[in-house]
């Protein structure tokens, strides 16, 4: 017996879907790849590598999607039950992936697979329904057209289950907008355009129940280091409080008051409204509860609801850190309320709201610079701090109406359409526009955007060593060994 067949935390399944030919069929994952990459991340790039032809049209029936678990998915391992999607990116024309929590990871595993791979284009809207060890695909000719959260609740009502968890595209991902998420219950698989693939494949997402379980191989120890791990995070200032207490808008202050917080499309790194996107202010204006992922003690994600205001009523499990940067310090909106709204509506859309507030920051820089006339911009007013403008310019970015459509192909391929040098302040690498690190302030982060394979993504080197002080900010001395061991 190899080692690899000692392995549990694996179902060593995973369903292949070929929606040219609309046939779902169960493949054993090989133990030669269970032992040389471990995880999923490890395990859906070496397939993505096997099985893409170079230089494809990420757009095109040629390209994959994988949706893959790790051995710890579904389990009570803390923060282990995360969903990975990857696949060749429509905004970097590279390797991408994209995480995200809720519980959709181990609801995956208890029907019996570690992950979905989706390959070819179907003719008309279809979905995945996975129930149990079965797999079917279904017409989604009824969801086509409808907002995330709304088709969430229809597929709940098609299979008249309210435990079926799913993971969705909206009108953006319809429309191939390149920055399109996928939205997986309140969470989304926001960077580098997964929606727009699956959108390309006429392929609205996958819905999934399982009632089985996920076997560990020793109990007894699981037990034991799973309570070590809550200990450790309890007892930690980050997971135990921070997070805890004010999420991910805990660093709006801490990154202002340091200097990398971009503003005003990265022409400035402070931002003086930053007291009104604050944690601070979340928590004081609309926050309600918090939230957590399947198995996890921290509960970082906040779910808030906007009291006051033309967007009273509006809900949303967020705002995160990185949209209040691109929504709100970009465009210099200093109104949380307003961000709440337009990562809801980002949401709803099916779309990267990082992406999205960035595209919207730059097409204020080019109006400043009268390289987009008020024509241009359909007669909205595309003045820095208008916070008016925000949710409509969401809008027609999701739909890619007019200037929407311009932007929606990203911040890089806008600029080179405009010219004129608005290729000087389209704020990317390798297509992906910076999250709320600043490049300039954190020069070891600056090498892992340029060297990093999806371009401009904070997971690649993580900001946390520089900005808390456990490597010095200031000099590029040891900083490439530093992003070789955060990568
Ligand atoms: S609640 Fe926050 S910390 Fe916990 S798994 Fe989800 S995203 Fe991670």
């Amino acid at each position: 017996m190899s080692r690899a067949k000692l392995y549990k935390g694996y179902t060593r399944k995973i369903l292949r879907v070929n929606l040219t030919n609309k046939t779902v069929r169960v493949e054993e994952i090989p133990n030669a790849q269970l032992l040389k990459f471990i995880g999923g991340a490890g395990l859906a790039a070496r397939m993505l590598y096997d099985e893409l032809e170079p230089g494809i049209d990420p757009l095109s029936h040629r390209n994959k999607v994988i949706f893959m678990t790790g051995p710890l998915a579904g389990t009570i391992a803390p923060t282990g039950s995360r969903l990975g999607v990857y696949t060749n990116s429509p905004l970097t024309g590279g390797f991408f992936h994209s995480s995200a929590g809720g519980s959709f990871a181990a609801e995956l595993k208890f029907a019996g697979y570690d992950g979905v791979v989706i390959e070819g284009a179907s003719d008309k809207p279809v979905y995945l329904f996975i129930n149990n060890k079965t797999a079917e695909l279904r017409s989604a000719s009824h969801l086509w057209g409808e907002m995330t959260y709304r088709t969430h609740e229809l597929i709940k009502v098609d299979l008249g289950d309210e435990a079926v968890q799913s993971a969705v595209i909206g009108p953006a991902g319809e429309r191939k907008v390149r920055f399109a998420s996928v939205i997986v219950g309140g969470r989304a698989l926001g960077r580098g355009g997964i929606g727009a693939v699956l959108g390309s494949k006429n392929f609205k997402g996958i819905a999934v129940r399982g009632i089985g379980r996920v076997e560990v191989d020793d109990m007894e120890a699981t037990l034991k280091t799973t309570q070590e791990l809550i200990g450790l995070m309890r007892s930690n200032p980050v997971t135990g409080q921070s997070l805890v207490n004010f999420g991910t808008p805990v660093l709006v202050n801490a990154n202002n008051n340091l200097g990398v917080f971009g503003s005003r499309n990265w022409q400035n790194e402070t931002f003086d409204g930053a007291g009104g996107l604050s944690a601070e202010t979340m928590r004081e204006k609309i926050f309600v509860r918090n939230k957590s992922c399947f198995a996890c003690p921290i509960g970082c994600s906040k779910y808030t609801i906007v009291t006051d205001g033309p967007y009273k009523g509006s809900e949303v499990e967020g705002p995160e850190y990185e949209n209040i940067f691109a929504l709100g310090a970009m465009c210099e909106n200093d109104s949380i309320e307003t961000v709440a709204a337009a990562e809801r509506l980002c949401d709803d859309l099916g779309m990267d709201a990082v992406e999205t507030g960035v595209s919207i920051a730059f097409s204020m820089e080019a109006r400043e610079k009268g390289l987009l006339t008020e024509q241009d911009t359909d007669g909205l007013d595309l003045t820095f701090g208008n916070k008016e403008v925000i949710m409509p310019m969401v809008r027609k970015i999701g739909l890619r109406e007019g200037i929407g459509d311009l932007l929606a192909d990203g911040v890089k391929r806008a600029a080179e359409k405009i010219g004129c040098g608005a290729a000087e302040f389209a704020m990317q690498n390798k297509g992906l526009s910076f999250p709320g690190h600043s490049a300039r302030g954190l020069p070891g982060f600056a090498l892992g955007y340029a060297t990093g394979p999806r371009g401009a993504s904070h997971h690649d080197a993580r900001p946390t060593g520089e900005r808390a002080g456990i490597v010095p900010r200031e000099t590029l001395e040891g900083k490439p060994q530093y992003v070789i061991n955060v990568n």
